[in-house]
Formats: structure tokens, sequence, C-alpha cells
């Protein structure tokens, strides 16, 4: 039997949520006993690859990258789970919301207060540019499934994919699975 295909994705995030999946310890052994690893940022695979069934995708949507990626993530994966609080509120990711324009962010962390060589970086093709707003991710594509946390705890991780891994919905409830922060 085909075994399920796996990924995660990395969008404007701290890494936080990546790093609280690897808390999953030994039972990322029993995982990887039963997926194919596709994509992830802890893999080198250049490429997020078709017909994916299950994908974490942690982090807001928050530049033109993360636009151009969540679109294609969302293309090729049967199931999406939004990972963590920026993903499904944009938390962390959005505070500069309430500041306005990219503009006045970039202005204020760059240039304002910068000590040496104040410039704002930039480079077409190599440095993404800021949408106006971040969003979280399902208001740019849908999503199946929400995880909160900032980080959801490992406990909380499982509970989510183990049901999805037997094609089940799962049933977060409760103070403990459905926390936000
Ligand atoms: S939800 Fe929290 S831990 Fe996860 S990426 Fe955002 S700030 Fe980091």
């Amino acid at each position: 039997m085909a075994l399920l295909k796996f990924a995660t994705v990395w969008l404007s995030g701290c890494s936080g949520c990546h790093m609280s999946f690897l808390d999953l310890d030994e039972w990322l052994i029993d995982l990887a006993s039963q997926v194919d690893f596709v994509y992830s940022p802890f893999a080198d695979i250049k490429e997020y690859p078709e017909g994916v069934d299950l994908v974490l995708v942690e982090g807001a949507v928050n530049n033109s990258d993360n636009w151009d990626f969540i679109h294609k993530v969302r293309e090729r994966s049967k199931i999406l789970v939004s990972f963590g609080d920026c993903a499904v509120t944009g938390n962390v990711t959005a505070l500069r919301n309430p500041w306005g324009s990219p503009e006045t962010i970039l202005q204020k962390s760059y240039i304002e207060t910068a000590d040496i060589h104040p410039q704002i970086p930039q480079e077409p093709g190599i440095v993404p540019t800021f949408l106006n707003r971040v969003m979280p991710v399902h208001a740019v594509v849908n999503v199946d499934v929400y995880l909160p946390g900032c980080p959801p705890d490992a406990n909380r991780i499982r509970a989510a994919i183990e049901p999805l891994l037997r094609g089940e919905e799962p049933h977060l409830e409760g103070r403990n699975l459905i926390k936000f922060g």
C-alpha cells in the first residue's frame, strides 16, 4: 500500500511550531513509518511536489513569496492544516498591521532605528515584497483543519495528525487542545 504523502511548510513564522513538531520525539519514528515525508524545512527538497495528502502550514501570509507558495501548496495538497496561531490568526506576524503600510514599518526598522548603514533591503527576484497586510492562511486559501497554539504543543499536534492518518476528522476539544497562545 502506498504511504500517505506528508509535508510541512514554513511561511512567515518564527519556526517555533516546527520546533514543537520535533518535540513529538520518539513518535516521529512511528510517523516516519506511516508516511512518505515529501517536503519540509527539515529536508533539502527544492520543489513542493504534486499529490501531497497532508500538509501542516506554519506561519502567516506576509509577502509575495508566501502568497505564491501557499497557492501552490493548496493546489497540490489534499488536506491542509493551519498549524499554529500565526497561520490561524496572523498572531505575532500580523503585529505590523496596526502600523499601516509596509513602507512605515520598513522605514522604522531599517532607517529610523538603524545604528549604521540605514538602508531598506531590496533586490527584485531575491527579497520578496511585503503584502499590504499580513493575513492568516484561511484568508488566502481554503483550510481543512485548524491547529491553534503558539506553538501547539506536541500532544496537540499528535491529536490532530493521528486521526488524519487514519482518514478521520480530528476532534480538537477542550482547553488543552484548542488553546490559543
Ligand atoms: S504560532 Fe508562535 S511558535 Fe508558531 S510561528 Fe507563530 S510565533 Fe512562532
